[in-house]
């Protein structure tokens, strides 16, 4: 289906046809949900061993009473799968609760009201703050920015990661950018993975910002291929190489690795950094749940459990992707109706209509009963200026309801899009 060249004669036969098509959906009262990014319930199970396996044994490798107060950095075996997950090094690597997510609201609230390099270096004292914001991206980082007042600018998420050229120019032009959002490997949504050329553009950019910049460098998903294990360059090598290391904040967790509520998230940071954050931290708390962090160790003790854990979520993911990717591919190759990348690994299909007709296909599908993330999420503020990009995530749903929403998708683009044209 190509609408540019369509006559208005073709046009109006299409939507007679898609409207027929649309109304025998809805008549079938569909509930179906393709919103949740997060683990279904068989990929839970893959990791229902730490229930129990710690059977009375509560000593970590050094002989640490995990039960007991202490240890605010986190167990140092945990620390050591959180720097072979984030390529750091253990001494650069702290394991703390179960949210990645809540780390960096720590380290965002740390900069903007104590500052990383003393009372001086507080964001807060400095006038407007603003973050740089690759988009389509991660609602939640949007949502920080807006809770601490922080205002957002966007840049365009090219194949191979932000618009480099677009950042450099914001960070010379405006002295408020205080930081950026990246999350460098199956970026969410759009699946992409930053280049090494981009990486290498990053680290550098400390050396053109204003003092106290920082890099919120999410690597959600830096293990979750879903075939073989893609490469992404090392910024804390390359920022290290720069001398920027007090630039870079990495952060990871165990959400979509073992239980998505009760993993071990992780951040690592330079030395100097880490003098701040500890002091930071313990003042909050007198150390994580190291039972926890030790039901891990025991269940994935180093990176080769890590991969073979990884591989058997690919097995439950991959058939899922497919059936996404499968029905655009039938439905759009070739035609004008939209745009999307084929992910390696990450939980999104990130699709984008023709410009304006989001929010109808959001609509439309909801109609049918079909849950879709809405038009607009993956933007600063909940507004998508093209009203183009919808999130898919296929995680949840069964591959048969995966299929079958799908097939509402496909017609609700094309039912939307024939009558943007309709009327234009
Ligand atoms: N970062 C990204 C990019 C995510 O997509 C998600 C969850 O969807 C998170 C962080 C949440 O991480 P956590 O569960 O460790 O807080």
């Amino acid at each position: 289906m190509n609408l540019e060249n369509a006559s208005h004669e073709q046009l109006r036969q299409w939507e007679a046809q898609l409207s027929a098509d649309y109304e025998a959906i809805v008549a079938r009262k569909l509930s179906l949900d393709l919103t949740r990014g997060k683990p279904s319930a068989e990929q839970l199970s893959l990791a229902d061993a730490l229930d129990g396996i710690l059977k009375g044994n509560y000593k970590s490798a050094d002989g640490t009473d995990t039960r007991n107060y202490g240890g605010g950095d986190g167990l140092p075996e945990a620390r050591a799968l959180g720097a072979a997950i984030l390529g750091t090094s253990q001494a650069e690597t702290l394991a703390q609760g179960n949210s990645s997510l809540t780390l960096m609201f720590q380290c965002l609230l740390n900069a903007v009201q104590f500052g990383f390099n003393g009372p001086d270096s507080a964001w807060g004292k400095q006038g407007k703050m603003t973050f740089i914001c690759p988009v389509p991206g991660y609602d939640r980082h949007f949502t920080l920015c807006e809770q601490l007042g922080i205002d957002m600018v966007t840049v365009p998420m090219g194949t191979d990661g932000p618009d480099m050229d677009r950042v450099e120019a914001l960070i010379q032009q405006d002295p408020s950018i205080r930081g950026i959002w990246c999350v460098p490997k199956y970026s969410n949504p759009t699946g992409v993975i930053y280049s090494d050329a981009v990486v290498s553009r990053i680290a550098q950019l400390g050396k053109l910002a204003q003092p106290g910049f920082k890099i919120f460098w999410d690597n959600a998903y830096a293990v979750h291929d879903l075939g073989e294990p893609q490469p992404l360059a090392n910024i804390m090598d390359a920022c290290k190489a720069a001398g920027t290391e007090d630039t870079i904040l990495q952060f990871a967790s165990t959400s979509k690795i073992t239980h998505a509520g009760a993993g071990i998230a992780f951040v690592a940071m330079s030395e100097q950094n880490l003098k701040s954050f500890r002091a930071f931290l313990g003042a909050q708390s007198i150390g994580p749940d190291k039972v926890n962090q030790l039901r891990h160790m025991r269940l994935i003790a180093n990176a080769d459990q890590l991969a073979t854990h990884m591989q058997a979520h690919a097995a439950i993911l991959q058939p899922r992707f497919d059936a996404v990717l499968t029905a655009l591919d039938s439905a759009f190759t070739g035609s004008d109706l939209g745009q999307w990348e084929t992910p390696a690994g990450g939980y999104f299909v990130s699709f984008d209509t023709r410009p304006g007709c989001a929010k109808a296909v959001v609509k439309l599908a909801a109609d049918a009963g079909v849950k879709l993330t809405p038009a607009g999420a993956t933007f600063p503020y909940g507004k998508d200026p093209q009203d183009a990009n919808i999130r898919i995530a296929p995680s949840v749903p069964s591959v048969a309801e995966v299929v079958g929403a799908m097939e509402v998708f496909v017609t609700c683009v094309k039912l939307a899009s024939v009558r943007q044209k309709l009327a234009s």
